[in-house]
């Protein structure tokens, strides 16, 4: 089985530069960076002030402005996002400045591991699957249920129902060795739709839904999506008798598809003047998950004390991310000069995740 963080499994980390976009085209916005191969990226703007950043940064992808989604998805999320077959929990993340393709990225990464998780049901039923589906937006620490189509806040609640799993272990041949696990869910969702699939047709009319009332929220607020995290939650439990005829075996974990705030949000460089504009916003949940995957990547014990309960994202997504679960992370970026300074920042975040 998949090892988690703390054995040395590291946060699978990607970046996918986008094309300079017909603005950044007209206004002649040079291409500042350079995609030397599949790892590798740099800068080529060697003003004299940029000296003292690094001008080569290394990840497990990096995708130039020509890649497609699918090879994103392929080499950036595919092998995380299938966990969950395996009963392993999982998050995909789109991390960048506004604008610089994390809904683009992120929209297609969720419609290719549906497809592939729907094909690999298709192909076994010797197990009976279970798929639930839920969809929930964080804007200003407030938590909006997608798909319920009001408005209201959710609450979180921390779930005290405590579940006893029976593992069925063949580590020796006839002699079955059975072990209890308690089985906690953490933090729930208070009053949270949650929709049982009956096929593909119906994940597809959801996600729908989700598009149209992340659009309402946007018009209501009179600005875009860029100060609010998307969260499209997929849980899967299943059971079979395959590995052995005398008691069947569950599994079931969840795999999340997380399209977060503009980075810009979680900049320190904002102007004084902005940050009042912001409502003294500088959001909470992102800068919150910046230090719990940076704590993550140094390893359970590196990392010290890892504080999910300080956001409300971090606190949905603990089960996501903390014990064996694994987690990669889009990171995208536009080329142009006019934003070398938010690139530099999203390679910052993604060199610590690594
Ligand atoms: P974000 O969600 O980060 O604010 P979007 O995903 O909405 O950004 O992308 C902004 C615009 O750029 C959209 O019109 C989108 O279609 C386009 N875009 C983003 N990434 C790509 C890409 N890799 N190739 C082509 N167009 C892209
Ligand atoms: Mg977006």
């Amino acid at each position: 089985m998949t090892s988690g963080h703390g054995k040395g499994e590291k946060i699978l980390v990607s970046v996918r530069v986008r094309p300079r976009n017909d603005k950044e085209k007209t206004r002649n916005d040079i291409c500042d960076w350079e995609c030397v191969n599949n790892t590798t990226i740099i800068c080529n703007n060697n003003l004299p002030e940029r000296s003292l950043f690094p001008s080569t940064y290394t990840f497990d992808n990096v995708f130039g402005f020509d890649s497609l989604t699918k090879q994103v998805y392929e080499d950036g999320a595919k092998e995380v996002a299938l966990c969950v077959l395996e009963g392993i929990n999982s998050s995909i993340f789109a991390y960048g400045q506004t604008s610089s393709g994390k809904t683009y990225t992120m929209t297609g990464i969720t419609k290719f591991a549906m497809n592939d998780i729907f094909c690999y049901i298709q192909k076994h039923n010797e197990r009976k699957f279970t798929l639930k589906f839920s969809a929930i937006e964080i804007y200003n620490e407030a938590v909006r249920d997608l798909l319920s189509g009001d408005n209201n806040q959710l609450r979180l609640l921390d779930d005290p129902e405590v579940s006893y799993m029976y593992l069925l272990s063949d580590i020796m041949p006839y002699i079955l060795t059975y072990c209890v696990l308690l089985h906690q869910r953490g933090t729930v969702v208070e009053k949270l739709t949650e929709e049982t699939l009956r096929d593909r047709t119906h994940l597809d009319e959801l996600l729908s839904i989700c598009e149209t009332q992340r659009k309402i929220g946007e018009t209501s607020l009179n600005e875009t999506s860029s100060r609010s995290h998307q969260i499209l939650r997929l849980t899967i439990e299943s059971s079979g008798r395959e590995f052995s005829p005398e008691s069947s075996s569950t599994l079931a974990a969840s795999v999340c598809f997380v399209d977060l705030a503009g980075s810009e949000r979680a900049s320190q460089t904002l102007s004084a003047g902005a940050r009042l504009k912001e409502g003294c916003h500088i959001n909470r949940s992102l800068l919150t998950l910046g230090t719990v995957i940076r704590k993550l990547s140094k390893g359970r014990n590196g990392g010290g004390h890892i504080p999910y309960r300080d956001s409300k994202l971090t606190r949905i997504l603990q089960n996501s991310l903390g014990g064996n679960a694994r987690t990669a992370i889009i990171c995208t970026m536009s080329p142009a000069r006019s934003h070398v300074e938010q690139s530099r920042n999203t390679l910052l975040f993604a060199t610590c995740a690594k």
